[in-house]
């Protein structure tokens, strides 16, 4: 048996016709950057995620950056950021000469930990970036608490938890002052090349953030401040409309897939259903649970990834390829030792929960069309490689 990371192709082949036609539209019409088929899509999502506006743009990176300029972000302005996230969440920051500074995370939720983030601010906080890592939400009500204290904005980073909702029933991207989200093939709702949007509540943020996508030009020729070409392509906003109406339904069968793993990981011995939180002789395998602290929500998590902790993880990942089984590591190297950060002197020490998790963490295949027999054949090969 084969059981790829991700199949995608799976994916096209169960909506080809709606895709292509959509796709053909866009051709035969030359409209080829934003136009209808983006608006569409704004609307749609800003509906879909309880926000009052979306914007639509060119990747999830470039959301994140529009989302720190509209802000005014300026050298030596600090920015809370999880140090364990995709790069991106940091690597923006840097790009506009603010300082990121790095908050360990919580090892049940793999989210950012609000205890460090208040701790970490100071009169330079400009900003803070909370990751919905993996597709499950952060802490927001924390985070909310802070934010208000202290007066400092929040910018979600939801690249990937399109449609988790919070424990509150909220969706993420309409929490914080601004939401960011990616089209990347791989996220959830996955464009066919590059694509993100930026959400917000905030009228004068949205107005902002639209003319910023178009380098801050308006009226035509004329910029007040200086912007970007962040424009997303009409073809990839008409993927997106056809891929839409069946994001509850891949979320679905992605919650129905996390579900039966973390079922057949208690049946086979691997993991205590109680008290599953450290690596022991009963629990060879740690199994995410969409839970933080007492807030649960059935759609807490949307499982863009499925992401379990174990020992001996980089020979056990071995062992599953030569079994033909995907797996991959998100993330083997937080922020705070990443080279091109050295100069901000991060003290190794202050992130013993993510060094932990770069040396523990697997993902498996979690996609929609994955099937129940392919699950089983992946848990069994776990279990035959912890038996060894
Ligand atoms: C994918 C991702 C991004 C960046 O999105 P792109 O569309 O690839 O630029 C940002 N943050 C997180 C957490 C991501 O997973």
């Amino acid at each position: 048996m084969n059981v790829p990371l991700l199949d995608l192709r799976a994916q096209y082949q169960s909506i080809k016709p709606a895709i292509d036609e959509a796709m053909l539209k866009v051709a035969e019409s030359q409209m080829l950057i934003l136009g209808e088929e983006v608006a569409q899509l704004e609307k749609n999502l800003a509906k879909y995620c309880d926000a009052e506006y979306a914007v639509a743009v060119s990747s999830g990176t470039d959301a994140l950056l529009m989302a720190l300029m509209a802000l005014d972000l300026k050298p030596y302005d600090e920015v809370i950021v999880p140090t364990y996230s995709f790069f991106a969440t940091a690597g923006v920051v840097a790009r506009l000469q603010a300082v990121p500074v790095f908050v360990d995370s919580d090892p049940v939720s793999f989210n950012l930990d609000p205890e460090i983030v208040r701790a970490k601010i100071n009169a330079k906080t400009k900003a803070i970036i909370p990751v919905h890592l993996y597709g499950q939400a952060a802490p927001m009500k924390e985070i909310m608490e802070i934010s208000e204290e202290f007066n400092i904005p929040v910018i979600e980073d939801g690249a990937q938890a399109i449609g988790t909702q919070y424990a509150d029933g909220r969706h993420v991207g309409s929490i914080g002052t601004m939401g960011c989200f990616s089209f990347y093939p791989t996220k959830n709702l996955g464009a066919f090349g590059e694509g993100g949007l930026v959400t917000t509540n905030d009228e004068s943020l949205y107005i902002k953030l639209k003319q910023m996508r178009n380098h801050g030009m308006e009226p035509k020729y004329y910029h007040s401040f200086i912007g970007g070409n962040f424009r997303l392509d009409a073809i990839q906003a008409a993927v997106l409309n056809v891929k839409f109406p069946h994001l509850e339904d891949w979320h679905q069968a992605r919650r129905n897939n996390a579900d039966l793993y973390t079922k057949l990981f208690i049946e086979s011995g691997l993991a205590e259903p109680k008290n599953n939180s450290d690596l022991n002789e009963k629990n060879a395998v740690i199994y995410p649970k969409a839970i933080w602290k007492n807030h649960v929500h059935p759609n807490y998590h949307i499982y863009n990834q499925y992401v379990i902790r174990v020992n001996n993880r980089d020979a056990m990942r071995q062992f599953l390829s030569d079994n033909k089984i995907g797996t991959e590591v998100y993330y083997p190297v937080p922020f705070h030792r990443q080279s091109c950060f050295k100069y901000l002197n991060p003290r190794d020490e202050d992130f013993p929960i993510a060094n932990m998790l770069s040396e523990q963490v697997l993902a498996l295949p979690i996609y929609p069309e994955l099937q129940p027999d392919q699950i089983e054949f992946v848990v069994a090969k776990i279990k035959e490689f912890v038996q060894k």
